[in-house]
């Protein structure tokens, strides 16, 4: 997607240990003009998948999530990280290793909101190693539901997500892929 591309060569960092900073319109401060974008970009890509719900994590996720629904015109779920659960047996579990924070959370999706009949599209701002993504579909199969395809706003294409996520056979579809980085220098090529 070019408009994100451009975004980003503006107004995006690169800070050392291969992290990506766009506070600017992303992650702290949000363009929703072009999150809306964004989902329309999401909506013709997945055009023909049976979707009647997003799945993203909580805090990133949630924004591109929201937007991009309505042109799906469905519900979002955002799984939530937790440091101490009670395994009460209303949500299902997994673990994510964190990238951005080097920790690992517990993530739960309550059982109300996730289940067999559900055709989920999962939806986040970075793929990196793949943790998160993958940690959402592990959810989504605890659940019985299908994973109808992954929606990504920018992947870093030499960390090893992308291709781990796809070998699994899952369509990821990613709206820019970082192919290099340089933090010294600032240049960002893409795939
Ligand atoms: P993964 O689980 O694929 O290793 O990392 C994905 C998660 O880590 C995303 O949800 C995102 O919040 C965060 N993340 C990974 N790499 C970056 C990055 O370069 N910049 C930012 N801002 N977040 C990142």
């Amino acid at each position: 997607m070019k408009l994100l591309e451009e975004r980003i060569r503006k107004d995006g960092l690169v800070k050392p240990g291969n992290v990506l900073k766009v506070d600017n319109f992303l992650n702290h401060q949000m363009d929703v003009e072009l999150f809306d974008q964004m989902g329309e970009e999401f909506k013709r890509l997945f055009a023909d998948r049976p979707i009647n719900k997003i799945l993203t994590i909580e805090a990133s996720g949630i924004g591109i999530a929201c937007i991009t629904a309505r042109h799906f015109h469905v519900p979002v779920v955002f799984a939530k990280k937790t440091q101490s659960i009670n395994l009460d047996g209303e949500s299902y579990v997994t673990k994510v290793e964190s990238f951005t924070h080097k920790r690992t959370y517990d993530v739960i999706v309550s059982k109300k909101y996730l289940g067999p009949e559900d055709h989920v599209l999962i939806i986040d701002d970075f793929l990196a190693n793949g943790c998160a993504v993958d940690g959402l579909i592990d959810l989504i199969q605890s659940a019985g539901a299908t994973v109808e395809g992954v929606g990504i706003a920018i992947e870093k294409g030499f960390q090893s997500g992308g291709e781990m996520i796809r070998n699994k056979g899952v369509r990821v579809e990613s709206l820019a892929i970082v192919e290099q980085m340089n933090p010294e220098t600032g240049e960002i090529v893409f795939r």
